[in-house]
Protein backbone atom coordinates (compact mmCIF):
# COMPACT_ATOMS: atom_id res chain seq x y z
CA UNK A 1 0.00 0.00 0.00
CA UNK A 2 1.17 3.27 -0.67
CA UNK A 3 -1.51 5.35 0.53
CA UNK A 4 -0.71 9.03 2.26
CA UNK A 5 2.63 8.41 0.11
CA UNK A 6 4.24 11.00 -2.35
CA UNK A 7 5.53 9.73 -5.62
CA UNK A 8 8.65 11.32 -6.78
CA UNK A 9 9.90 11.81 -10.03
CA UNK A 10 12.70 13.81 -12.46
CA UNK A 11 12.27 14.84 -15.67
CA UNK A 12 16.47 14.86 -16.31
CA UNK A 13 17.13 17.30 -19.26
CA UNK A 14 19.89 18.78 -21.28
CA UNK A 15 19.98 22.03 -19.36
CA UNK A 16 17.31 21.34 -16.18
CA UNK A 17 16.51 18.84 -14.17
CA UNK A 18 13.22 18.99 -12.91
CA UNK A 19 11.96 17.43 -9.36
CA UNK A 20 8.96 16.86 -8.58
CA UNK A 21 6.53 15.06 -5.95
CA UNK A 22 3.09 14.17 -6.50
CA UNK A 23 0.29 12.56 -4.46
CA UNK A 24 -1.85 9.41 -5.08
CA UNK A 25 -3.95 11.02 -7.31
CA UNK A 26 -1.18 12.47 -9.49
CA UNK A 27 -1.34 15.70 -8.27
CA UNK A 28 1.87 17.77 -8.20
CA UNK A 29 2.75 18.97 -4.45
CA UNK A 30 6.16 20.26 -4.91
CA UNK A 31 8.61 20.99 -7.51
CA UNK A 32 12.23 21.77 -7.92
CA UNK A 33 14.38 23.10 -11.08
CA UNK A 34 17.70 22.32 -11.00
CA UNK A 35 19.73 23.66 -13.67
CA UNK A 36 22.78 21.34 -14.95
CA UNK A 37 25.82 21.73 -14.38
CA UNK A 38 28.46 18.88 -13.96
CA UNK A 39 27.28 15.46 -13.16
CA UNK A 40 28.30 15.34 -9.22
CA UNK A 41 26.66 18.23 -8.08
CA UNK A 42 23.12 18.07 -10.48
CA UNK A 43 23.07 14.63 -9.21
CA UNK A 44 23.86 15.95 -5.58
CA UNK A 45 21.34 18.73 -5.66
CA UNK A 46 18.53 16.27 -6.67
CA UNK A 47 19.49 13.87 -4.10
CA UNK A 48 19.85 16.07 -0.86
CA UNK A 49 15.93 17.65 -2.20
CA UNK A 50 14.48 14.62 -1.99
CA UNK A 51 16.08 12.76 0.40
CA UNK A 52 14.18 13.89 3.39
CA UNK A 53 11.35 12.30 1.76
CA UNK A 54 13.08 8.74 0.94
CA UNK A 55 14.35 9.10 4.51
CA UNK A 56 11.27 9.46 6.04
CA UNK A 57 9.24 6.60 4.34
CA UNK A 58 7.14 9.27 2.65
CA UNK A 59 8.10 8.25 -0.97
CA UNK A 60 6.18 4.96 -2.06
CA UNK A 61 7.42 5.08 -6.46
CA UNK A 62 9.90 7.01 -7.97
CA UNK A 63 10.89 7.59 -12.21
CA UNK A 64 13.15 8.64 -14.80
CA UNK A 65 12.51 10.29 -17.89
CA UNK A 66 15.96 11.41 -19.18
CA UNK A 67 17.92 12.88 -22.23
CA UNK A 68 19.71 9.93 -24.17
CA UNK A 69 20.70 7.90 -25.55
CA UNK A 70 20.27 6.12 -22.44
CA UNK A 71 20.11 2.28 -21.63
CA UNK A 72 16.33 1.25 -21.01
CA UNK A 73 16.39 -2.18 -21.01
CA UNK A 74 15.77 -3.77 -17.37
CA UNK A 75 17.52 -6.83 -18.22
CA UNK A 76 20.44 -5.32 -19.46
CA UNK A 77 23.06 -4.81 -16.48
CA UNK A 78 23.76 -1.15 -17.57
CA UNK A 79 19.96 -0.23 -17.17
CA UNK A 80 20.08 3.20 -16.69
CA UNK A 81 22.92 4.08 -17.90
CA UNK A 82 23.97 7.56 -20.02
CA UNK A 83 25.50 5.77 -23.29
CA UNK A 84 28.40 7.97 -25.77
CA UNK A 85 26.27 11.41 -24.32
CA UNK A 86 27.32 14.53 -26.65
CA UNK A 87 27.51 16.27 -22.62
CA UNK A 88 30.82 16.07 -21.59
CA UNK A 89 31.22 13.64 -18.13
CA UNK A 90 27.97 12.16 -17.91
CA UNK A 91 28.68 8.96 -21.06
CA UNK A 92 28.95 5.80 -18.45
CA UNK A 93 26.48 7.85 -15.61
CA UNK A 94 23.95 5.02 -14.03
CA UNK A 95 21.14 6.98 -13.07
CA UNK A 96 19.52 3.66 -12.03
CA UNK A 97 21.90 2.63 -9.49
CA UNK A 98 22.41 6.49 -8.20
CA UNK A 99 19.35 7.22 -7.43
CA UNK A 100 18.18 3.41 -6.22
CA UNK A 101 20.51 3.06 -3.72
CA UNK A 102 20.28 6.33 -2.63
CA UNK A 103 16.38 5.71 -1.74
CA UNK A 104 15.96 1.91 -1.31
CA UNK A 105 13.72 2.05 -4.34
CA UNK A 106 12.94 0.50 -7.33
CA UNK A 107 13.75 3.22 -9.81
CA UNK A 108 11.81 3.38 -13.33
CA UNK A 109 14.25 5.04 -15.99
CA UNK A 110 12.98 5.72 -19.87
CA UNK A 111 13.92 8.20 -22.58
CA UNK A 112 12.21 11.81 -21.43
CA UNK A 113 9.99 11.34 -24.66
CA UNK A 114 8.70 8.25 -23.62
CA UNK A 115 7.73 9.58 -20.22
CA UNK A 116 6.14 12.75 -21.91
CA UNK A 117 4.21 10.11 -24.33
CA UNK A 118 2.55 8.51 -21.28
CA UNK A 119 2.22 11.40 -19.83
CA UNK A 120 0.36 13.09 -22.73
CA UNK A 121 -1.94 9.49 -23.47
CA UNK A 122 -2.67 9.69 -19.27
CA UNK A 123 -3.89 12.48 -18.82
CA UNK A 124 -2.55 15.16 -22.12
CA UNK A 125 -3.37 16.05 -25.62
CA UNK A 126 -3.18 12.00 -26.65
CA UNK A 127 -5.86 11.07 -23.40
CA UNK A 128 -7.72 8.10 -25.16
CA UNK A 129 -5.34 7.35 -27.99
CA UNK A 130 -4.66 3.92 -28.32
CA UNK A 131 -1.41 4.92 -30.67
CA UNK A 132 0.03 8.34 -30.73
CA UNK A 133 3.92 10.20 -31.07
CA UNK A 134 6.01 12.86 -28.98
CA UNK A 135 8.45 14.97 -30.50
CA UNK A 136 10.18 16.99 -28.86
CA UNK A 137 11.63 19.77 -31.12
CA UNK A 138 14.91 21.36 -28.83
CA UNK A 139 18.82 21.49 -28.79
CA UNK A 140 18.13 17.96 -29.97
CA UNK A 141 14.84 16.52 -31.82
CA UNK A 142 13.85 12.94 -30.55
CA UNK A 143 10.45 10.71 -30.34
CA UNK A 144 8.79 8.24 -28.64
CA UNK A 145 6.39 6.36 -30.08
CA UNK A 146 3.37 4.00 -28.78
CA UNK A 147 1.57 1.38 -30.72
CA UNK A 148 -0.08 -2.29 -30.25
CA UNK A 149 -0.13 -1.68 -26.48
CA UNK A 150 3.84 -0.49 -25.70
CA UNK A 151 6.80 1.57 -26.58
CA UNK A 152 8.35 1.07 -29.98
CA UNK A 153 12.22 0.45 -30.53
CA UNK A 154 12.08 -2.08 -28.02
CA UNK A 155 14.56 -3.04 -26.17
CA UNK A 156 16.44 0.20 -27.02
CA UNK A 157 14.57 3.73 -28.22
CA UNK A 158 13.91 5.25 -31.44
CA UNK A 159 16.31 7.58 -32.67
CA UNK A 160 13.78 10.11 -34.86
CA UNK A 161 16.06 12.84 -34.90
CA UNK A 162 18.24 11.23 -37.61
CA UNK A 163 15.47 10.54 -39.88
CA UNK A 164 16.59 11.86 -43.62
CA UNK A 165 15.11 14.81 -44.99
CA UNK A 166 14.46 16.91 -48.84
CA UNK A 167 16.21 20.06 -48.04
CA UNK A 168 13.64 23.46 -48.41
CA UNK A 169 14.15 24.91 -51.44
CA UNK A 170 15.64 27.72 -49.80
CA UNK A 171 17.57 25.92 -47.72
CA UNK A 172 20.23 24.32 -49.72
CA UNK A 173 23.13 26.06 -48.52
CA UNK A 174 22.75 25.66 -44.95
CA UNK A 175 25.37 23.52 -43.47
CA UNK A 176 23.64 20.89 -40.96
CA UNK A 177 24.25 21.09 -37.27
CA UNK A 178 24.49 17.44 -36.72
CA UNK A 179 28.02 15.91 -36.51
CA UNK A 180 26.53 12.85 -38.15
CA UNK A 181 24.44 13.58 -41.22
CA UNK A 182 23.73 16.30 -43.35
CA UNK A 183 20.49 16.26 -43.65
CA UNK A 184 18.75 14.89 -40.65
CA UNK A 185 16.02 16.26 -38.99
CA UNK A 186 18.20 17.44 -35.92
CA UNK A 187 20.87 18.82 -37.87
CA UNK A 188 18.30 20.88 -39.79
CA UNK A 189 15.37 21.70 -37.85
CA UNK A 190 15.96 21.65 -33.89
CA UNK A 191 16.93 25.06 -31.98
CA UNK A 192 20.56 24.64 -32.85
CA UNK A 193 19.56 24.67 -36.32
CA UNK A 194 17.60 27.42 -36.22
CA UNK A 195 19.86 29.40 -33.88
CA UNK A 196 23.26 28.74 -36.41
CA UNK A 197 20.54 30.27 -39.26
CA UNK A 198 19.37 33.40 -37.99
CA UNK A 199 20.28 33.51 -33.77
CA UNK A 200 17.79 32.95 -31.04
CA UNK A 201 14.15 31.48 -31.97
CA UNK A 202 12.73 33.00 -29.10
CA UNK A 203 14.01 36.33 -30.60
CA UNK A 204 13.03 36.07 -33.91
CA UNK A 205 9.55 37.58 -35.30
CA UNK A 206 7.42 35.45 -36.85
CA UNK A 207 7.69 36.85 -40.31
CA UNK A 208 11.11 35.17 -40.49
CA UNK A 209 11.74 33.33 -43.46
CA UNK A 210 13.14 30.53 -41.18
CA UNK A 211 10.14 29.55 -39.67
CA UNK A 212 8.81 28.23 -43.56
CA UNK A 213 12.01 26.04 -43.55
CA UNK A 214 11.24 24.90 -39.78
CA UNK A 215 7.44 24.46 -40.57
CA UNK A 216 8.49 22.37 -44.08
CA UNK A 217 10.89 19.71 -41.99
CA UNK A 218 8.77 19.18 -38.78
CA UNK A 219 5.82 18.71 -41.47
CA UNK A 220 7.88 16.30 -43.30
CA UNK A 221 8.62 14.44 -39.78
CA UNK A 222 4.59 14.23 -39.59
CA UNK A 223 4.62 12.61 -42.53
CA UNK A 224 6.93 10.18 -42.10
CA UNK A 225 5.18 9.10 -38.86
CA UNK A 226 1.51 9.35 -40.35
CA UNK A 227 2.81 7.02 -43.14
CA UNK A 228 4.92 4.39 -41.32
CA UNK A 229 3.07 4.28 -37.71
CA UNK A 230 -0.09 5.55 -38.45
CA UNK A 231 -0.58 7.36 -35.05
CA UNK A 232 -4.05 8.67 -33.73
CA UNK A 233 -1.94 11.63 -32.28
CA UNK A 234 1.56 13.65 -33.05
CA UNK A 235 2.59 15.92 -30.22
CA UNK A 236 4.54 18.08 -30.79
CA UNK A 237 6.56 19.51 -27.82
CA UNK A 238 9.68 21.18 -27.00
CA UNK A 239 11.34 24.33 -26.82
CA UNK A 240 10.63 25.18 -30.43
CA UNK A 241 7.01 24.77 -30.21
CA UNK A 242 6.60 27.81 -27.54
CA UNK A 243 6.12 29.63 -30.69
CA UNK A 244 2.74 30.20 -30.98
CA UNK A 245 2.65 30.80 -34.50
CA UNK A 246 4.77 27.46 -36.06
CA UNK A 247 1.74 24.82 -35.48
CA UNK A 248 -0.57 25.88 -37.67
CA UNK A 249 2.14 26.21 -40.27
CA UNK A 250 3.16 22.86 -39.83
CA UNK A 251 -0.33 21.81 -40.73
CA UNK A 252 -0.75 23.67 -43.38
CA UNK A 253 2.55 22.75 -44.81
CA UNK A 254 2.03 18.56 -43.82
CA UNK A 255 -1.58 18.91 -45.32
CA UNK A 256 -0.08 20.12 -48.96
CA UNK A 257 2.15 17.49 -48.52
CA UNK A 258 0.14 14.78 -48.00
CA UNK A 259 -2.23 16.02 -50.77
CA UNK A 260 -5.21 14.01 -51.24
CA UNK A 261 -3.74 10.77 -50.52
CA UNK A 262 -4.98 9.75 -47.73
CA UNK A 263 -8.62 10.31 -46.79
CA UNK A 264 -7.84 10.59 -42.77
CA UNK A 265 -8.52 13.21 -40.33
CA UNK A 266 -8.11 16.80 -40.61
CA UNK A 267 -4.45 17.41 -39.44
CA UNK A 268 -5.98 19.84 -36.56
CA UNK A 269 -7.03 16.43 -34.90
CA UNK A 270 -3.80 15.08 -35.19
CA UNK A 271 -0.86 17.17 -34.91
CA UNK A 272 -0.86 19.37 -31.91
CA UNK A 273 1.19 20.69 -28.86
CA UNK A 274 1.60 19.23 -25.34
CA UNK A 275 -1.81 19.29 -23.45
CA UNK A 276 0.29 19.31 -20.69
CA UNK A 277 3.20 21.69 -21.56
CA UNK A 278 6.27 21.85 -19.97
CA UNK A 279 4.98 19.31 -17.29
CA UNK A 280 4.56 16.39 -19.35
CA UNK A 281 8.08 15.08 -18.88
CA UNK A 282 7.92 15.23 -15.20
CA UNK A 283 4.24 13.65 -14.91
CA UNK A 284 5.87 10.97 -16.79
CA UNK A 285 8.59 10.39 -15.06
CA UNK A 286 6.62 9.94 -11.57
CA UNK A 287 4.16 7.55 -14.19
CA UNK A 288 6.89 5.55 -15.02
CA UNK A 289 7.41 4.86 -11.52
CA UNK A 290 3.97 4.21 -10.89
CA UNK A 291 3.85 1.68 -13.52
CA UNK A 292 6.85 0.40 -12.19
CA UNK A 293 5.71 -0.48 -8.94
CA UNK A 294 2.29 -2.10 -10.26
ZN1 LIG B 1 21.82 13.41 -37.42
Amino acid sequence: MTDGKSHGGIDAGGTTFKCGLADEDGTLVETRRIPVTTLEETITACLDWFTPHARSGGLATFGIASFGPIDIDPSSPAYGTIIGSAKSGWSGTNLHARFGDAFGLPVAIDTDVNGALLAEMTRGAARGCTSAAYVTIGTGIGAGLFANGGFLGRPSHPEFGHIALRRHPADHDFESVCPFHPDCLEGLASVRALRARAGDPEHLSAEHPVWDIAADYLAQAARTLTLTLRPQRIVLGGGLMLAPHLIARVRAAYDQQMGDYLDSAPSGDLITTPGLGDDAGLFGAILLGQQNAR
